[in-house]
């Protein structure tokens, strides 16, 4: 959530920042802003995206100079208003703040400050700070004490960027709870939410710890820890950063997400390149149970990877929404967690994955962001190594995902002597024609725009499906409407009947998931049967599912696509995310929808 690039440099540090912002703006993108030093501190904000205002020109006229603080937004507390726009300045004019995060006692200290007098003119939880730190600064001299004082009196998560008048060659930092990273390479310095904003500057980045302060000027940086009261000074080594991270474009495909569902294959190599040791790893063999934890398409993944531990590794395998865990789950030194999230920067996975570890469990992660916070808690990391993923719609990352959590499984099985090898080998036979048919899809992506133009205006959609294209349906269904804005529900094939088949008529279509008729004949006959319980009641049913069905078999479907099978389950539901995907864009390229951004959402959701 958000974006904060700082930037301080000899000259052109609006240009600078405003070009970090445009690399992160997939963190927020409902309002942007800048704060610069034109005499006194001077600002710049607006609803809407910051990829808009740079074409629009909106900042040429602006003095070039040697400090930017710039902020895009995903609102929180607030509506979309200019004036809840970051950043936020002082009551005198003298500090400028950008957030990134809650305060949860906003309400309180906002009490306090208007008592003392203090007028405030936005709606945010973030404007307290600037006030809290201006009014420190009218008794303390020195900036971080200022600053190490202000933040004491906060509760909730926070990165912040500030700057304050007559200072020209400094920017400073906090963390608590929400990412923040610094550079500099003597000329200039960096303050960041995420390394693809900071890599042009030089590939040594700073990742500030919890409680963290920092002074940030172009020839380096003084941090100081206030975790035991007064700031004092720590030393933070840099890592270098992962190469392929570099900022992306889209290689002239109309949408980062289309590229992205193009880069399913190569995503799916890389997770069939991952060493077996590394597989191993995920799930020490004294764990007595296994979670799995992912929030949004991540929590789905983890539901998919569920049916194939149950079947193959035959744990005690949960999966859980991040959001719900610690509310009914406590762990030990017994349980094996694995969290997934694409970021690695998801606030509700960080925060059970901090439970986790302080309760001696093992913490595995899954994600595709070198270095992020969630790779630095764990004991054991699986990098999906999928390469940046733009389009706030998880495609070719969820797909790398289950591959790789499908091996894990494969991987344990083997060792463990659990499943006969002839099974284990026609798995990996499959994974391993994976990527050449999921191309074979992609290259058949036009029946899914011809069937989006004929159907996409229906409101009402149920995804259904059976076994472990149950969690499937789930994924497709919240694909589905994260970018169309269509109400979609996913839904096993078999509850349907159970109340749910209630609210069928001829307006509430219907997406049946087939599994592979030769592998799984039973559950094929199955869905089927379900999807005749809805056309029965006048219900539009579109099936997605094998190539090498009879005509009998999708008589019923108001339109059927055949799809690439391995005639695998572990690996056809791979084909059939990708499906979902497609079927998705398609329908919200024909709904003109903003496709890459969807409204209010936002690719890394770092707030509670
Ligand atoms: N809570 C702040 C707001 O609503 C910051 C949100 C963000 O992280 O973008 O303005």
């Amino acid at each position: 959530m958000c974006g904060i690039v700082g930037v301080v440099a000899r000259e052109g540090a609006v240009t600078r920042s405003l070009r970090g912002l445009q690399a992160l703006e997939y963190r927020g993108y409902d309002s942007y802003g800048i704060a610069l030093l034109d005499g006194g501190l001077r600002v710049d904000k607006d609803v809407g995206s910051i990829g808009r205002a740079v074409e629009a020109r909106r900042f040429d006229a602006l003095p070039d100079g040697a400090l930017a603080l710039a902020h895009t937004r995903w609102a929180t507390h607030g509506g979309v208003t200019q004036a809840n726009a970051h950043p936020h300045v002082s009551y005198d004019g003298r500090v400028a703040v950008v957030h990134n995060g809650v305060i949860e006692n906003h309400a309180d200290i906002r009490r306090k400050l208007e008592v003392a007098g203090v007028t405030f003119v936005s709606e945010t939880d973030t404007e307290v700070v600037p006030h809290l730190i201006a009014r420190e600064l009218e008794t303390e001299r020195d900036a971080v004490t200022a600053i190490a004082r202000a933040v004491s009196q906060l509760d909730g998560e926070y990165a912040l960027g500030i700057a304050i008048a007559g200072e020209a060659d400094t920017i400073y930092g906090v963390k608590r709870k929400s990412p923040l990273l610094l550079t500099w390479n003597g000329s200039e310095a960096m303050l960041a939410s995420d390394q693809m904003a900071a890599v042009d500057v030089s590939d040594q980045l700073v990742y500030l710890h919890d409680g963290d302060i920092v002074r940030l000027q172009a020839t380096g940086a003084e941090v100081f820890s206030v975790d035991s009261g007064l700031p004092r000074r720590v030393e933070r080594a840099p890592v270098t950063a992962a190469r392929g991270y570099e900022r992306p474009d889209k290689a002239g495909y109309d949408h980062y997400m289309l590229k992205e569902m193009y880069e399913t294959v190569d995503a799916t190599r890389a997770a069939l390149r991952v060493a077996p040791a590394d597989l191993r790893g995920a799930i020490p063999p004294s764990a007595e149970r296994v979670t799995l934890i992912g929030s949004g398409s991540a929590f789905y993944v983890g539901r998919i990877a569920q049916y194939f531990f149950g079947r193959l590794v035959r744990n005690n395998v949960h999966a859980l929404p991040s959001d719900e865990a610690p509310y009914w789950m406590t762990f030990d030194e017994r349980d094996a967690v694995i969290a997934v999230s694409q970021s690695g920067e998801t606030f509700d996975t960080l925060e059970v994955a901090r439970l986790v570890v302080d309760s001696g469990a093992h913490l595995t992660s899954v994600t595709n962001v070198p270095n992020s916070t969630l790779e630095r808690l764990a004991s054991h990391r699986l990098p999906q190594s999928a390469g940046p993923e733009i389009c706030v719609l998880s495609t070719k990352s969820v797909v790398n995902q289950v591959v790789l959590l499908v091996r894990v499984a494969l991987q344990i099985a083997a060792d463990r002597d659990l499943v006969p090898r002839r099974d284990l080998e026609q798995h990996q036979q499959a994974l391993e024609a994976l990527p050449a048919t999921l191309e074979a899809l992609l290259g058949q992506s036009d029946v899914f725009r011809k069937l989006a133009a004929e159907v996409s205006s229906a409101e009402h959609w149920f995804f259904v499906g059976r076994g472990p294209l149950y969690p499937v349906a789930l994924e497709s269904a919240l694909k589905f409407k994260e970018v169309s804005y269509r109400h979609a529900e996913g839904l096993p094939a078999g509850f349907f009947k159970h109340g749910t088949i209630s609210l069928i008529d001829e307006d509430f279509y219907t997406v049946a998931l087939l599994p592979s008729k030769r592998a799984e004949p039973e559950r094929f006959r199955a869905t089927l049967a379900n999807v005749s319980e809805i056309v029965a009641r006048r219900g539009p049913v579109l099936g997605f599912g094998p190539d090498n069905v009879d005509e009998d078999d999708v008589r019923d479907f108001a339109s059927y696509v055949p799809l690439p099978y391995l005639d695998d389950d572990v690996a056809d539901v791979v084909v059939q995310l990708l499906a979902g995907q497609l079927f998705a864009y398609y329908c919200a390229l024909s709904l003109g929808r903003e496709i890459d951004q969807p409204r209010s959402l936002a690719k890394s959701v770092t707030v509670r």
